[in-house]
């Protein structure tokens, strides 16, 4: 697929999925606390990243002014010296996305809760575990959504997990019903 079509179409599919994702969010609002400054999801992890995802970030990267790319580029280094599984993404400043438009689709998906598509438990995001998103509704030693929590809580909406599993969203059903290739999988830090 020419590379021109596959980021258009991938462009496409993040349109798609931001519309998709914002209404799980609106209607988990009773237990989501993502606000603007707070990106714990964003301090320490491996944010897996296609390489498409890796390529329309660049798109983002190269629209920064040359001194940021260069702190980011600085950060990179410093991360990949101390080789480090899990870091502070490198284009975090003052906990906001450097490249928001442009992040990728771990990025966009994190702090709703998902299926687990190999089965068992739904995957909670840890930030429940230190306050934030669904910790009004999950008891922290069952890991699991609390009845008692939920009726004391009195809310209409139930807390749910969403098909939002990072494979699921870059699964080959997705590869064919959006026309992309997403290429290679690796840790965000790999691809530099
Ligand atoms: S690309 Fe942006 S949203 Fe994604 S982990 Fe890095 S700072 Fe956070």
């Amino acid at each position: 697929m020419p590379e021109n079509t596959n980021i258009s179409n991938y462009m496409f599919y993040m349109a798609y999925l931001n519309r998709k994702l914002g209404g799980f969010f609106e209607k988990q609002a009773p237990y989501i606390k993502c606000k603007k400054g707070c990106a714990k999801c964003c301090q320490n992890g491996e944010y897996p990243f296609s390489k498409i995802e890796f390529d329309y970030l660049m798109v983002g990267f190269l629209q920064l002014p040359v001194e940021m790319q260069e702190k980011i580029m600085a950060k990179v280094k410093k991360i990949k010296e101390a080789k480090s599984e899990t870091y502070e993404c490198p284009f975090l400043f003052n906990n906001a996305c450097s490249v928001y438009e442009f992040r990728g689709i771990i990025c966009r998906s994190f702090g709703l809760m998902s299926i687990n598509n190999e089965g068992g438990l739904s995957k909670i995001p840890f930030c429940a575990f230190e306050g934030l998103n669904y910790s009004n509704v999950i008891d922290p030693k069952t890991k699991i959504v609390s009845q008692e929590k939920f009726d004391k809580l009195g809310v209409k909406e139930e807390p749910l997990a969403y098909n939002v599993s990072y494979s699921f969203l870059t699964s080959d059903e997705i590869e064919k019903n959006f026309e992309i290739e997403f290429g290679e999988k690796k840790p965000l830090i790999s691809w530099f």
